[in-house]
């Protein structure tokens, strides 16, 4: 059993240690010391990262009371070594995770849900709560998040008795057995939990919910805290600096100005439809009637519908097989279209002279060729019919 330094002070980040036992594990040294302030996997929190004794700590986990640091290189049993924990990666967990004890205890006792999935990611955490919480709810849980960070509140962490225990009311998140610790935000939350935690509710810094979405009948919240929010802000500013420029709005108002451009961008779109309708009717009525067949070549940006008329309209006027080509240079996208003919046969050769994917039904087939203009043509107006 290793003694857990990081309990009897989670900001400790630096000590001294023997080594008990050295390892040689898949790819990795797994390496046990009497004591340790290396924070295994658990409660939701990832392992502790970091040096120890000049090797690099990768992971840490436990087995069984005993915390066991992945290292990228072997140390000597019996030797005396330094530990330092990776203090940044580490802080930002305890603010997260102490910032879910805030949410969740304030959820449990504003609306009685119940935290019923909660795992931490790589910028915040996500919270499963077990029922629904309106958009109103949400922001009155952030706020009342934040408040109990205003408040600076000490996170003091009990072990209690099995009589003191049975006269407690806590949150947990699945049955426990053997002694139990139970983390205390006073007013705010009292729920089992083995991770370390910042000292007060004052460290996690600015808490804020990131997405809310209805999930099996409650709410998968996303948040950050601390110095993933800070991170999660600077990235939002600089989003927000962008759309403010490309649309030359003062921040508070580039809502406004990104709603008024999709309107005018949808208005555009109807518009640019009709005038491409109108266009291929006119280009279809340029083509002479009495020919076989009928194809004509539009440049790349010509929509799949206007392909699709103008090949419908060809094959009005023609007895053989009409088409219609958008692209340049070897790369076309192409309907072909038929009143006459049953295009499925044709097609099979077409696509496979000219290097080509589609497929369609008797009258109307699409896809694209990697061939010329002219090898089109040749190909079309020289087949035998
Ligand atoms: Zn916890």
């Amino acid at each position: 059993m290793t003694e857990k330094l990081y309990y009897a002070d989670p900001g400790r980040f630096s000590f001294d240690a023997c080594v008990l036992e050295c390892r040689e594990g898949k790819g990795r040294w797994e390496i046990v010391l009497d004591r340790s302030a290396f924070f295994p996997e658990g409660g939701g929190q990832g392992g502790d990262a970091g040096t120890l004794g000049g090797v690099r700590v990768t992971d840490t986990h436990e087995r069984e009371g005993t915390v066991v640091h992945w290292c990228d290189g072997p140390l000597s049993v019996g030797a005396v070594v330094e530990g330092c924990v990776d203090a940044a990666l580490r802080f930002a967990r305890m603010q997260v995770h102490s910032g879910e004890h805030i949410i969740s205890g304030t959820a449990h006792r504003e609306w009685g849900c119940e935290n019923v999935g909660f795992h931490m990611t790589e910028n915040g955490a996500v919270i499963d709560f077990d029922r629904e919480l309106d958009e109103e709810q949400l922001e009155r849980l952030e706020f009342l998040a934040n408040e109990a960070v205003w408040r600076d509140l000490p996170i003091r962490t009990l072990f209690p008795s099995p009589e003191e225990l049975s006269g407690l009311s806590f949150r947990q998140k699945k049955e426990l057995s053997g002694e139990i610790r139970l983390v205390e935000i006073p007013g705010v939350d009292l729920c089992a939990c083995c991770a370390p935690h910042v000292k007060s509710t004052g460290s996690v810094g600015q808490i804020r919910f990131t997405s809310a979405m209805r999930h099996r009948g409650g709410v998968r919240l996303t948040m950050t805290a601390g110095r993933a929010a800070l991170s999660d802000a600077r990235m939002l500013h600089a989003n927000a600096e962008v759309v403010s420029r490309l649309f030359s709005a003062p921040r508070e108002e580039t809502a406004a100005a990104a709603e008024r451009f999709a309107a005018q961008r949808n208005a555009l779109e109807q518009r640019c439809a009709e005038l491409e309708k109108k266009y291929t009717a006119l280009r279809a009525a340029s083509f002479p009637c009495g020919e076989r067949d009928l194809l004509c070549f539009e440049d790349s940006a010509a929509s799949s519908a206007a392909l699709r008329d103008l090949a419908e309209a060809l094959a009005d006027k023609c007895s053989g097989i009409a088409g219609a080509f958008a692209g340049e240079g070897s790369r076309w996208r192409y309907v072909l279209a038929s009143k006459t003919a049953d295009l499925r046969a044709f097609g099979r050769d077409f696509n496979a002279a000219l290097r080509g994917r589609g497929g369609g039904g008797p009258s109307m087939i699409q896809g694209s060729v990697n061939t010329s203009r002219k090898e089109i043509e040749d190909l079309v107006y020289g087949k035998e019919g």
